[in-house]
């Protein structure tokens, strides 16, 4: 095959303990899967279930990796979240079976630009512009399943500066990690590669340029990333 322009690269995610990589394929997040982060943002989680939306696989960026201020913006927020990769693929996966697709976990940071997502989403518009921009999707290394188990619970948190802005635990998940992948997987299929955010506790909050942003979820490796 003779391609027309340069083949773009591989998007992928450093592995923890040893040198292999984790390659991206699609990158879905959950919305409002945490009571009280929906009810920050104006919802009602008893009336409005979860939903999904997706950012581009190139938003992805390492631990360690700065972070520009994106344009068109002026209030960036973070929200750390528990990441799910996944090893098998399926469709209508039942949520008991759901599991059994995890190849690991990871911390994320779903970077926002919540002017234009408000913006949109008072607009009836697509989060697009929002959640979609280069560098909004910092994660750190990938555990595996079969190394560290089913991470089903533990603390998960956000420093900035080395002030907590945000603390809760996997257990207040909405929609636990079986059941985002049961649920995903009766819209789309489901493919090796595939990973998950799996939504944000309270406390999300904006950043400037020259914040450090550090996030945590117990067992995992740490996230840091500095706002340039
Ligand atoms: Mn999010």
């Amino acid at each position: 095959m003779q391609f027309a322009v340069p083949v773009p690269p591989v998007v992928s995610i450093p592995i923890a303990g040893g040198d292999e990589s984790f390659p991206v394929r699609r990158v879905y997040c959950v919305g409002r899967n945490y009571a009280a982060h929906a009810r920050e943002m104006g919802k009602d989680p008893e009336r409005e279930a979860p939903f999904f939306f997706l950012k581009p696989t190139d938003n992805i960026v390492g631990n360690g990796v700065d972070v520009p201020y994106p344009p068109r913006s002026s209030n960036l927020h973070h929200e750390i979240e528990l990441v799910v990769a996944l090893a098998l693929g399926g469709k209508d996966v039942p949520v008991n079976m759901a599991n059994e697709l995890v190849f690991g976990y990871a911390v994320g940071n779903d970077l926002t630009r919540r002017d234009l997502q408000l913006q949109a989403r008072d607009a009836g518009r697509p989060w697009f512009t929002g959640k979609g921009f280069d560098h909004s999707a910092p994660v750190a290394a990938i555990s595996r399943r079969s190394d560290i188990g089913t991470l089903d619970r533990g603390a998960i948190w956000l420093n900035v500066n080395g002030v907590e802005r945000q603390r809760a635990d996997i257990t207040d998940l909405i929609w636990s990690v079986p059941e985002i992948i049961a649920e995903l997987s009766a819209l789309f299929e489901l493919f090796p590669g595939d990973v998950i955010f799996t939504g944000t506790p309270a406390g999300v909050g904006a950043v400037v340029r020259g914040d450090l942003i550090e996030g945590g979820i117990e067992g995992l490796a740490g996230l840091q990333t500095r706002i340039v």
